[in-house]
């Protein structure tokens, strides 16, 4: 079998949603010039510093991959956050990462829970526990990395924060979202990102048109060694997501292309609710918590963060 693009190597790989056999060179590019695509529309290709916020996982490395291939690595900066998460964060892992940015000459900024939050994941999850609160441990997770990511990006001055959200994580969401009739929230999902706060970094998702298939064949033809365990905590994982997760495959193998047209018409229609939304209160600059100063949700005194570690008993007001 011919590869349907360049008709001279042999095709080894089947893209459903193009109905197109392609060859593994042809298969990269294609990758390649998607993400340059969505990063041209998001603005990233004039932007004077990023900050690649990078697990480990394959979407970090083909995050970081795909983005030094168009934009001068000076202006790309990785920042890496160790959680704490006993058998899941390993030395090595990391190592991996520092080598791999460095040949593409990206450096990495190294970042810990203990050391910027003072406690490990395992310790906050420990004590709210011990306290009786019923808050998975994903929750204290994504609420300080993203905190901690938005407070990188500020050090160094990025225009924009980019993570490896690929396109299944980002329609996950946004069905997560609509089930929830969360139109704040959901809004925020669109290509163009809204900032509301002048001490947000603007968060882009440069991978969110590649399924997720496709970044793992990218991750495995390019031969990288990324994180393969598992974190102990999946399994608190909100379970709706998981349901979610498993129509959108059911979806996608009946319909090829289904989630990438849902992506598609989300941001055609986000556009227009947005514009609806605009003078509302809630898209204004929110308020800042008083406890550690950065934004929180409309109507809040304290940040959802500062709330969890209180609630655990690890700060006192
Ligand atoms: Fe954090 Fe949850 Fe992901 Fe584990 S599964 S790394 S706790 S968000
Ligand atoms: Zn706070």
């Amino acid at each position: 079998m011919i590869c349907d693009v360049c008709k001279i190597r042999e095709a080894e790989i089947y893209q459903p949603h193009s109905g197109r056999k392609l060859c593994r060179n042809c298969f990269i590019e294609d990758i390649r010039k998607r993400v340059e695509k969505e990063a041209d529309k998001i603005g990233l290709k004039n932007a004077s510093k990023i900050l690649l916020a990078v697990s480990g996982g394959k979407d970090s490395f083909v995050l970081a991959d795909t983005l030094a291939s168009f934009i001068d690595s000076k202006r790309l900066v990785a920042y890496n956050i160790t959680e704490g998460i006993h058998g899941y964060n390993r030395k090595e892992q990391v190592e991996q990462l520092r080598k791999f940015l460095t040949e593409l000459g990206i450096d990495l900024i190294e970042d810990s829970f203990k050391e910027s939050v003072g406690f490990t994941l395992d310790e906050m999850v420990k004590s709210s526990r011990e306290k009786g609160l019923n808050v998975s441990a994903c929750t204290f997770c994504g609420g300080f990395r993203r905190k901690l990511i938005n407070n990188a990006g500020r050090l160094v001055n990025a225009d924009y924060v980019a993570t490896g959200h690929n396109l299944d994580d980002e329609v996950q969401a946004i069905v997560i979202n609509l089930i929830r009739g969360d139109l704040l929230r959901l809004i925020r999902f669109g290509d163009k990102p809204l900032k509301l706060s002048s001490k947000f970094v603007l968060r882009v998702k440069p991978l969110r048109k590649i399924y997720e298939w496709e970044t793992t064949m990218y991750a495995y033809y390019k031969g990288y060694n990324f994180q393969e365990v598992e974190c102990p905590y999946i399994i608190s994982r909100p379970t709706l997501r998981a349901k979610v997760r498993e129509l959108l495959y059911i979806l996608e193998e009946n319909k090829p292309g289904a989630l990438l047209n849902i992506i598609e018409e989300f941001d055609r229609i986000s556009e227009n609710v947005r514009k609806e939304y605009s003078t509302k209160e809630e898209l204004k600059e929110l308020p800042r918590c008083k406890i550690c100063g950065e934004p929180t949700s409309y109507g809040r005194e304290i940040c959802k963060n500062c709330e969890l570690l209180i609630k655990s008993g690890l700060l006192h007001q």
